[in-house]
């Protein structure tokens, strides 16, 4: 783990130690190790600035190998929802733009194209919020998804049959206005929907807010199954740390534009900074959150 970004690895061959254990071994071998791939996504040293003056993102380094769950954590307003805008183009939209820095997408600097384009590359967001169609039917909406493709009419059936296959409960509600669904419903309407773009990565931003935990769990189970037998690689915006470390392979947290931490997810869940400041949980046992505000004055890495 590190305070610095580094670059998390493509999975490993299940029988290899787990990189976190081996990273100092690793990093004495480098010189006879293969190079590693080179990552599906890198986001480098990017700033952001909303309206020409408001400064957001002050230098965002990150990467998401291909096929891994990458978590962005942190609290309100941290800046992890511009971060995704700044991958998947939907900045210009709020009146902001990436000022320095790159964002490379298998070789090819994307910082320039709209997001019709990022979508066709394979790259799709799930908005925080979920965004439905409120008026239209929960399986019109996941049409919807599929527009760019030009899909024949077997194909779409298809393709919605794939959709329900992973949310069950979808398909018992195909036919409800999406807007008289549950929150849990429309969060699944709303990655079925990406789902149905055919992407190679999503963008996935706070899928567990205003959620019942039960239905939290629900919806990060079928995102780790998307990830695992569709190959799906996913850059999950959480505040919610203690699910997204829990169902993803490798964190970075983020705090006022910048990262301040990251590492593999377990070694970020067991690190005693990580539990005191976003779990609520020390060596001392819970704390009030009142406890963890006064306890941000100590933190090690600002
Ligand atoms: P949250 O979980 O609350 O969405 P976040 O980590 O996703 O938080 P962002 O939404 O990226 O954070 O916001 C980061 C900062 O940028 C905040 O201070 C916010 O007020 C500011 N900001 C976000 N969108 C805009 C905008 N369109 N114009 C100006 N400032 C903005």
């Amino acid at each position: 783990m590190s305070t610095t970004a580094t670059t998390p690895t493509a999975p490993a061959a299940s029988t290899a130690p787990h990189p976190a254990i081996v990273q100092g071994a690793a990093a004495a071998a480098s010189a006879v190790a293969a190079p590693a791939a080179a990552p599906l996504l890198s986001v480098n040293g990017i700033e952001v600035i909303y309206n020409h003056v408001i400064l957001v993102l002050k230098g965002v380094s990150l990467s998401v190998p291909e096929g891994r769950i990458v978590a962005l954590l942190g609290g309100n307003g941290a800046g992890k929802t511009t971060t995704l805008r700044a991958v998947s183009n939907l900045l210009k939209g709020e009146r902001g733009e990436v000022t320095k820095g790159s964002i490379v997408l298998r070789g090819e600097a994307i910082e320039r194209l709209t997001p019709a384009d990022l979508v066709k590359r394979g790259v799709v967001q799930v908005m925080e919020g979920r965004h439905c169609f409120g008026h239209l039917t929960v399986e019109d909406n996941l049409l919807a998804g599929a527009y760019t493709r030009k899909l024949s009419r077997g194909e779409l059936a298809a393709q919605l049959e794939r959709v329900y296959h992973y949310f069950p409960r979808l398909k018992q509600r195909r036919g409800s206005q999406a807007g008289y669904t549950s929150g849990g419903e429309q969060q699944m309407t709303a990655v079925g929907r990406a789902l149905m773009a055919d992407p190679r990565m999503v963008l996935l931003d706070e899928p567990s807010m205003g959620l019942a935990p039960q239905i939290v769990q629900e919806i990060f189970e079928i995102v780790r199954m998307l990830n695992q037998k569709e190959g799906v690689s996913i850059l999950l915006a959480e505040q919610n740390t203690n699910v997204a470390l829990k169902y993803a392979d490798y964190g970075y947290i983020l705090e006022n534009g910048r990262i301040v931490m990251d590492g593999e997810a377990h070694a970020l869940a067991d690190n005693e900074d990580v539990k005191e400041f976003y779990l609520g949980v020390s060596k001392e046992g819970r704390k009030s959150f009142r406890d963890i505000k006064s306890y941000r004055r100590r933190k090690r890495w600002l």
